[in-house]
């Protein structure tokens, strides 16, 4: 069998790793080809001296002549570049196959560009790059031979419940409405008038999921799932009315797809990254992926709420974003990554992350977004306003 190339974007966060794990143990199927990282090199090098990529690539030009020197020393072929440049390079390299697109924010959106418009399979983590430039995304996607595969669980669990040929519409298919699985996060429960006061430690312990500091702020905000509903609706053609969310604390149903036959299909299954990321690097095979079999009866009992918009402001923000369309939901992703980076600063309470994203769409229209520039445009204006709301509150 030849081996599928594979560039991890992002190696070093929580996504890239249990890539790594899944790619580990299928040597005979998968070989990497490059591994990209942002700030945490000791680590990087050590999945260089672990797994032989043929490319490295790191932020600048300053780390990458370091790496490459500490490469070379230990007798490795890898080669090492930076910026913007490098990822676009090893993601859309002629020799690669697959591409896990794992960056965090809107970095990812240039090097998974890249990717599909180099017609690789990608897998696709980085759910900011799809939410800030869907619809040109989504023709990118149309225009290449690209195959996308969603990585996100709730995501992945909608492509495992809906009929192969889904792209023909939802009303087509015969789907009523999409049900997007939440856990609820940390604070689900938590008085509201202590919601001011939580830390960016009790932000991060998520009760089901180990992630990234971004992502699992974003899950304790609902924010996560604010982005995940726009990107349900450009994945799967849906508009926001037919995407539901359903808060179910234990994480065990990743989410559902309800049929107009009264039918609801779900995927269940530990809450472990590996299987949906294995599923994605075999579709339409199935490989080990190194996850337990779920055992229900040690479970027990699965619940379901509805989610409280007065304690997640920011998932309807998000629903509002997605209403609007054009560069709104750039808007939204980019006050919200401000946001989260002064919360885990310490810079603002947890519930002026609403406050933040909320006075950025108000101050700014949303326009059409015809093209990148477009989109990057708005991506940049929105960093200035949430700056500018920073700079109003002296922090
Ligand atoms: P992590 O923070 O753990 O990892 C992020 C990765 O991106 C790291 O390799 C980091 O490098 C790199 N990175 C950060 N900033 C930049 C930059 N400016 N340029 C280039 N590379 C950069 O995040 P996660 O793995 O948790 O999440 C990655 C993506 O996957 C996110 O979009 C998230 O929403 C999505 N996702 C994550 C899930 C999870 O379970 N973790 C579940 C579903 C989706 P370094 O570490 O070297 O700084």
């Amino acid at each position: 069998m030849t081996r599928l190339q594979v560039t991890v974007l992002g190696a070093t966060g929580s996504i890239g790793l249990s890539t790594l794990d899944v790619v580990s143990r299928h040597a005979d199927r998968y070989s990497l080809f490059a591994v990209t990282a942002f700030s945490r090199m000791t680590e990087l090098e050590a999945l260089c001296l672990t797994h032989r990529p043929q490319f490295a690539v790191v932020a600048d030009e300053a780390q990458a002549g370091a790496l490459q020197v500490r490469l070379a020393e230990a007798g490795l072929a890898t080669r090492v570049l930076f910026g913007d440049g490098g990822l676009c390079e090893v993601a859309a390299h002629p020799e690669v196959d697959v591409v896990m697109a794992a960056i965090v924010g809107a970095a990812g959106l240039r090097p998974t560009l890249s990717a599909v418009q180099a017609g690789k399979r990608v897998l696709l983590a980085n759910k900011e790059a799809l939410v800030m430039s869907g619809a040109l995304f989504m023709q990118a996607l149309e225009q290449s031979s690209a195959v996308l595969l969603p990585i996100d669980s709730e995501h992945n669990a909608i492509f495992q419940c809906l009929p192969s040929d889904y792209a023909r519409g939802m009303a087509e298919v015969g789907v009523r409405r999409i049900l997007l699985t939440a856990s609820g996060g940390p604070f689900r429960q938590t008085p509201l008038a202590e919601l001011a006061q939580v830390t960016p430690e009790q932000a991060c312990a998520h009760p089901n999921w180990s992630m990234g500091r971004k992502i699992s702020v974003d899950s304790a905000s609902m924010m996560n799932k604010g982005l995940e509903l726009i990107e349900a609706c450009w994945l799967f053609g849906a508009r926001p009315e037919q995407v539901e969310v359903v808060v179910h604390p234990q994480s065990v149903i990743h989410s559902m797809v309800d049929y107009v036959d009264g039918s609801v299909l779900a995927q269940l299954g530990n809450p472990d990254m590996r299987t949906p990321i294995a599923h994605a690097l075999a579709w339409p095979e199935r490989i080990d992926s190194g996850v337990s079999a779920l055992d229900l009866l040690r479970i027990g009992q699965l619940d379901f709420q509805a989610p409280d918009e007065e304690r997640f402001p920011c998932l309807r923000l998000a629903r509002q974003a997605a209403q609007v369309g054009g560069t709104a939901p750039a808007m939204l992703n980019a006050a919200n990554e401000v946001a989260v980076e002064a919360f885990l600063q310490r810079r603002i309470r947890f519930t002026e992350i609403a406050s933040i994203i909320a006075d950025v769409l108000e101050r700014e229209a949303a326009r059409t977004a015809g093209c990148l520039e477009d989109v990057l445009m708005a991506d940049q204006q929105a960093r200035r306003l949430a700056g500018e709301w920073l700079g109003r509150h002296g922090r």
